[in-house]
C-alpha cells in the first residue's frame, strides 16, 4: 500500500528513493504493529489511505498553487530548502474536469506531503492497545519516560524513528540532503504528536481562528506553519475517520475499538482499578460512545475542515434537481434540527453558496442519525421495561392493600 501510494504520487522518483530500502523499512514498520483489535496494521493502512484521499481528491473551490505537474517557483520558507523538492505533485488519478476544483497536493510541496504519508504509516507503531490514561494510571515505563505527556504518540514516533535509524538497510531517505531530512523528520514528528486527542480542542481552536471567514486571516499557503497545521488537521481527520465511512465499515471499526476497550476494562478490573467509561464489557454503551464521539469530536473537526474549504467533494449542478440532490436536501433538512449548531451553520452556508456534495459529511450525518435512533430505541425499551414492571407493581400493591384490608377486617371481626 505504501509502495502503491508513493508510486502514484511519483515520490519514489522525486526523492530518488531506493526501492529495496523503502520496502525493507515499510515491511519492518508494518510488522511492528501488534495483533490487537483496533490499533493494528489495518488501522495504520486505513489512515495512510485516508491522508492520501484527503490530499489528492478534488476539492470544490480550492485554488492550486500550480495547475500542472510543474514545480512552482516557490521561494518561501525559512526552512532553507531551495532546490527542486519544493515542487508539487499530483496523484495519477487526479483529473478534475473543471478548474473550479483544486486539491491539497497542489498546495503542499511534495516533501511535506511525503512527511504526512510517512507519519500516517508510523502514527500508531507498537500500540499496546491501552490508552494514555491507563499507562499514566499504572505508571507504565513509557508514561514515566515521557512524563505522562502524549505518552503513546511520543512512543509511536520515537520507536518508528528508532527502527528507521537502526539499520542502513532501512534508509530510504538516503538521497535527501541534510536540511531536507531535518525538516522531514520534524514534520513527521509534529504530525504524529497531533494525533493525541487530548490536544484535539487546542488544534481545533487554532485552526478555527485561522480559517474563520469573518475574523480569521485565512490559510496562507506560502507560510510553512499554516501548511503544517493543515497537515496536522488532515492526519487528525484521517485518524478518526471511522464514522465518516459507510455504515458497515463504521460498525466494523466500532467493534474493533470496543473490543480493545473491553480488554483494557478487564485488565483494570483485575488490577483492582475502577473500570474506565465505555470499557466495561458487562455494560456495553456502543451507541452512546459513538454518538458522543461524533457530536463532540469528529463532527466539529469535519465541520471546521469543511468550512475551511478543504473537504473533497463535488459541485452539485443547480439544474440537476433530481435524484441525489433531492435526497441530499432531505438529509440536510431532517438533520438540521437534530445535530449540533456547527452543522447548522454549514447547512446554511451551503444553501447560500453553490451546493457541494461530500461523501464524508454525508456518511457522518447518516451514522450520527443511526446512533441517535439506537439510543432512542434503547431508551424506549428501558421505559417499556418500566411500564411492564409497573402493572406488576400495581398488582402487588393492590394485593398488599387487599391483604391489609383483610387483616384489618379480620382484626375488627375479633
Ligand atoms: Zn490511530
Amino acid at each position: 500500500m505504501s509502495y502503491r501510494l508513493f508510486e502514484d504520487m511519483n515520490l519514489l522518483e522525486t526523492f530518488k528513493i531506493p526501492l529495496k530500502e523503502f520496502m525493507n523499512y515499510f515491511h519492518a514498520l508494518e510488522n511492528g504493529y501488534r495483533d490487537i483489535p483496533y490499533h493494528n496494521r489495518i488501522h495504520a493502512t486505513d489512515v495512510l489511505h485516508a491522508v492520501w484521499y484527503l490530499s489528492t481528491q478534488a476539492i470544490p473551490g480550492l485554488q492550486n498553487a500550480v495547475n500542472d505537474h510543474g514545480s512552482a517557483s516557490d521561494s518561501d520558507s525559512d526552512s532553507g530548502i531551495t532546490h527542486g523538492h519544493m515542487g508539487y505533485t499530483f496523484s495519477k488519478m487526479y483529473n478534475p474536469s473543471e478548474d473550479t476544483y483544486g486539491c491539497l497536493s497542489g498546495n503542499i510541496p511534495s516533501l511535506e506531503l511525503m512527511a504526512l504519508y510517512v507519519a500516517a504509516a508510523m502514527h500508531d507503531y507498537d500500540h499496546p492497545g491501552r490508552t494514555n490514561a491507563f499507562l499514566v494510571a499504572t505508571s507504565a515505563p513509557q508514561a514515566v519516560l515521557y512524563n505522562d505527556r502524549s505518552v503513546l504518540e511520543n512512543h509511536h514516533a520515537a520507536a518508528a524513528w528508532n527502527l528507521f535509524l537502526s539499520r542502513p538497510e532501512y534508509n530510504f531517505l538516503i538521497n535527501l540532503d541534510h536540511m531536507e531530512f531535518k525538516r522531514f523528520r520534524f514534520l513527521v514528528i509534529e504530525a504524529i504528536l497531533a494525533t493525541d486527542l487530548k490536544k484535539h480542542f487546542d488544534f481545533l481552536a487554532e485552526f478555527n481562528a485561522k480559517v474563520n471567514e469573518e475574523v480569521g486571516p485565512g490559510i496562507d499557503w506560502s507560510n510553512e506553519n499554516d501548511r503544517m497545521l493543515i497537515c496536522q488537521m488532515c492526519i487528525k481527520l484521517a485518524d478518526i475517520n471511522g464514522p465518516a465511512k459507510c455504515k458497515d465499515l463504521h460498525l466494523k471499526w466500532t467493534e474493533g475499538i470496543v473490543n480493545e476497550f473491553y480488554e483494557q476494562g478487564d485488565e483494570e478490573a483485575s488490577l483492582g482499578l475502577p473500570i474506565s467509561p465505555f470499557m466495561d464489557r458487562s455494560a456495553p454503551q456502543l451507541a452512546k460512545l459513538q454518538e458522543s464521539f461524533i457530536t463532540h469530536i469528529v463532527g466539529p473537526l469535519c465541520n471546521s475542515y469543511d468550512s475551511a474549504g478543504l473537504m473533497p467533494g463535488k459541485w452539485i449542478e443547480d439544474s440537476d434537481e433530481s435524484g441525489d440532490t433531492d435526497e441530499q436536501d432531505e438529509d440536510t433538512d431532517t438533520t438540521e434540527e437534530e445535530t449540533s449548531e456547527a452543522s447548522e451553520t454549514i447547512t446554511k452556508k451551503k444553501k447560500c453558496k453553490r451546493k457541494i456534495y461530500c461523501q464524508i459529511t454525508h456518511h457522518l450525518m447518516e451514522n450520527h442519525k443511526m446512533w441517535k435512533k439506537v439510543i432512542e430505541e434503547e431508551q424506549k425499551m428501558e421505559a417499556g421495561e418500566k411500564e411492564l414492571s409497573e402493572p406488576i407493581q400495581a398488582i402487588r400493591e393492590e394485593e398488599e392493600s387487599n391483604a391489609k384490608q383483610e387483616n384489618s377486617d379480620a382484626d375488627s371481626d375479633e
